[in-house]
């Protein structure tokens, strides 16, 4: 699989703004945003803020977050309530 570059990067392009979307919630180190393509009402992506260009070259503390961060789904809950 090639790599993507940051320059080339989709998800990049939408935390700089440059790309159309809905921001559901953001923190220091993640953004999420309602999917272009939503497979179900309100699916949402959560990407690091930091760009990495695979799994495997993402810092396991940024991984951590995604999964465990709070302030994110706090967020997330809160819109699906109201
Ligand atoms: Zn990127």
């Amino acid at each position: 699989m090639a790599d993507m570059t940051r320059e080339k990067c989709i998800f990049c392009a939408i935390i700089a703004d440059e790309v159309a979307h809905y921001r559901v919630a953001s923190s220091d180190l993640l953004y999420a945003f309602l999917d272009a393509y939503p497979i179900s009402r309100g699916h949402t992506l959560v990407v690091p803020r930091e760009h990495f260009s695979s799994l495997e070259t993402t810092p396991e503390m940024i991984i951590k977050e995604i999964v465990e961060n709070n302030k994110i789904f706090e967020n997330l809950l809160i819109l699906n309530l109201f």
